[in-house]
């Protein structure tokens, strides 16, 4: 089959890459010159496990492709996916759709025969309608339909997700397309991953209402955490204790500085949205969007805590920027606010991130970045890990300990059993957990 996805980002690139591999001839389109200047030269512009040895295995192959008009590779295309970001729309959180509307329309311009026109970009309830009315109404004879197929990939494990689904979720009424949609993920549903299909309005849903459950699992264990602290309990084990109940499930139960990313937090706000519109108020998911924003911000001030009150004139040691390992993306990164609350009280930061720190100096002012973890840490008067990189999880303590300043660590991931701190004689804090020997 001939694919091709409007936008090579985090979802288009890796999907793309995916279904050439399973055999697609694939075009990845990007309007971007330098995005696809840089894939064109076998450069990967995003930081994702695998990816570089798939794109260029199957560049190689003769079966992806990129370009930056759409015209060719439209034209020629069975399938064209729609896979440009939605962010949330400024001022009122409402996703933004303007990319998506816009490559709607550059889509009905080149389209040539049957298209089935998937949306994979997260979109609210009713975008698929809004698509097809634009295509319909820019070339009115089209024969084409259109598709909701969201996308559960995660960022850092996106080729397994990608390749090994939990299930496939697609959205449509229109017997062809689901026949397209079936033959293009045929090699996925042989491995086993259930493909499901709905009308196109329940598959838009879907995806918020799986990304909501999961913002609220993980705010949910995060107030148990500070619960914990209040009445000395231990959360780690009050996770494992429910999640082996397999009604609750062990996953997404870490507590932590609170979620980010370029997902839950958007889409959170925008199925929030939805539902006031729709007067069918979400209450649950309103509470924990809100529980959320606090808490990045609160991080800092428990780390002025750690810090006996004051950070003023000291400097903190970060590990960890990315909103979570394996990825550069930066965006919405508790980091962010964490950093800010610090440098508000005084604080100068010198931090360190195996792959975030380009994508961090476009949004944080007033850094210094470390090439490595103990230039980060030296002569600092406290240390705290945001992100739990893997290099992050076997530092050697008694360096840490002779490097910083003063022994203060702050574990926001509680990737250290607090007593191989305490008995070194570090002030050891982290989430939800006794602090004391
Ligand atoms: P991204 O910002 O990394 O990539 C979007 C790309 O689309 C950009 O490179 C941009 O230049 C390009 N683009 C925009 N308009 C275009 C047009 N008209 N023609 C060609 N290219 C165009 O975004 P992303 O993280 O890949 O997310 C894309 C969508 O997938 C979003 O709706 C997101 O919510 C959803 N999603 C993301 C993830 C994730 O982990 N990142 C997971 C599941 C779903």
């Amino acid at each position: 089959m001939r694919v091709t996805m409007i936008g090579a980002g985090y979802v288009g690139l890796v999907s793309g890459a995916c279904f050439a591999d399973f055999g697609h001839v694939v075009t990845c389109v990007d309007k971007d010159p330098a995005k696809i200047a840089a894939l064109e030269k076998g450069d990967i512009p995003i930081y994702e496990p695998g990816l570089a040895d798939l794109v260029a295995n199957n560049v190689q192959a003769g079966r992806l492709f990129f370009a930056t008009g759409q015209t060719e590779a439209v034209r020629s295309a069975d399938v064209v996916f729609i896979a440009v970001g939605t962010p949330s729309r400024r001022g009122d959180g409402h996703a933004d759709l303007s990319y998506v509307h816009q490559a709607a329309r550059e889509i009905a311009e080149a389209m040539d025969g049957y298209t089935v026109v998937v949306t994979k970009s997260t979109v609210p309830v009713g975008t698929g309608d809004a698509v097809e009315a634009i295509i319909r109404e820019v070339r009115p004879d089209a024969d084409f339909a259109v598709v909701s197929n969201p996308e559960f990939l995660r960022e850092g494990a996106a080729i397994t997700d990608f390749k090994r689904p939990d299930r496939i979720v697609v959205g449509t009424e229109d017997e062809r397309a689901g026949e397209v949609m079936r033959a293009l993920y045929r090699p996925l549903y042989l491995n086993q991953s259930p493909l499901i299909i709905t009308n196109r309005r329940t598959a838009e849903l879907i995806k918020y209402a799986a990304n909501a459950f999961l913002a609220t699992k993980i705010t949910f264990i995060n107030e148990i955490a500070d619960l914990c602290e209040k009445v000395g309990a231990n959360v780690q084990e009050v996770a494992r204790g429910i999640g082996l109940d397999n009604r609750i499930g062990s996953k997404f139960l870490h507590a932590g500085p609170g979620y980010g990313g370029s997902c839950f937090p958007k889409d959170t706000l925008a199925l929030v949205k939805i539902a006031q519109d729709a007067d069918s108020p979400v209450r649950i998911v309103e509470t924990v969007a809100a529980v959320n924003e606090v808490r990045k911000r609160a991080m800092g001030r428990k780390v002025i805590a750690a810090c006996g009150g004051s950070v003023s004139g000291k400097t903190v040691a970060v590990l960890g920027l990315t909103f979570k390992p394996n990825t550069d993306d930066m965006r919405e990164a508790p980091s962010i606010a964490i950093i800010r609350a610090l440098q508000d009280a005084g604080a100068s930061i010198r931090a360190y991130d195996p792959e975030g720190i380009e994508q961090a100096k476009t949004v944080l002012d007033d850094v210094a970045y470390a090439d490595n973890v103990y230039t980060a840490i030296e002569g600092a008067d406290a240390l705290v890990i945001i992100t739990e990189w893997d290099a992050f999880r076997a530092l050697d303590l008694d360096r840490v300990r002779a490097l910083l300043k003063t022994p203060v660590v702050v574990d926001l991931r509680n990737i250290y059993p607090p007593q191989d701190l305490l008995v070194r004689g570090f002030t050891y804090v982290s989430v939800g957990r006794p602090e004391e020997l």
